[in-house]
């Protein structure tokens, strides 16, 4: 089975995913570590992330390892590293030297201590429509920008990084708008995907919402049986 989740910054995606994923045993691929690690790499190389060339050129150059490796340095999440992250992913050479590393990852489905898994679930911007567009169930997760801006504000209040909500806001915008607005691989939803505002619901109900979708499925691809899709991706 594999489960991709889109949509924008804090709308959720990501603890749903961590919900799903021990649930029903996925392997769990949280697609922005790509970009962020590319990112980091050029943040700490003191290189120009608007310079698509350079860009990737250090894309080229990440592997799963090195990925994992970075997701451990303190600006891997910190407001320099999303920037540079939103900066990088808007160039389409990037996108494109990333793909393969995120559709391999569906190949042979495994937890990090080398046990098979059932599947997969990825969570990102384009995973439905560009990383996976086979993927047996879309889920586009959205809150309003509001609301989601508040998440965030919250995140770091509990992190004890001081910023103002206005700035956090208007980051927001900003993010939202280069996702959006893209040449390459915008953030929408696939036209297969199911919608979940998640503007005025807690966790455990959008967990239980997906997990309803996720099941109801399940169940019906069990007896339609012939209707099962083989999940092919390109090496
Ligand atoms: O989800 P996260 O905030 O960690 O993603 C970091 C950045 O990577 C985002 O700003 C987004 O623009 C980009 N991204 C993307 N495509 C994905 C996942 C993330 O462009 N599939």
């Amino acid at each position: 089975m594999i489960i991709t989740i889109d949509g924008p910054a804090a709308a959720g995606k990501g603890t749903l995913a961590s919900t799903l994923a021990e649930k029903y045993r996925l392997a769990y691929f949280d697609t922005g570590m790509v970009y962020r690690a590319v990112g980091l790499m050029m943040v700490l190389d003191g290189l120009d992330v608007n310079d698509e060339v350079l860009a990737e050129e250090t894309a080229k150059k990440l592997t799963f390892v090195k990925m994992i490796e970075l997701s451990r340095h303190p600006d891997f999440r910190s407001q320099t590293g999303s920037r540079a992250a939103s900066i990088v992913s808007a160039h389409p050479k990037v996108r494109a030297a990333l793909l393969k590393m995120q559709q391999d990852f569906a190949l042979t489905p495994t937890f990090a201590d080398g046990k098979p898994a059932n599947g997969v679930i990825y969570d990102g911007r384009d995973t439905g429509t560009v990383v996976c567009p086979q993927a047996d169930i879309k889920l586009f997760v959205t809150a309003a920008t509001e609301v989601r801006a508040r998440r965030r504000y919250d995140e770091y209040k509990q992190k004890g990084i001081d910023t103002p909500y206005d700035k956090v806001l208007a980051d927001m915008i900003a993010r939202d708008k280069r996702d959006s607005e893209r040449a390459s691989a915008p953030l929408k939803p696939a036209e297969d995907a199911v919608i979940l505002d998640t503007s005025e619901m807690n966790a455990a109900e959008v967990a239980a919402k997906a997990s309803a979708l996720i099941e109801a499925k399940t169940a019906k691809k069990i007896t339609t049986g012939c209707r099962i899709k083989q999940i092919v991706l390109e090496k």
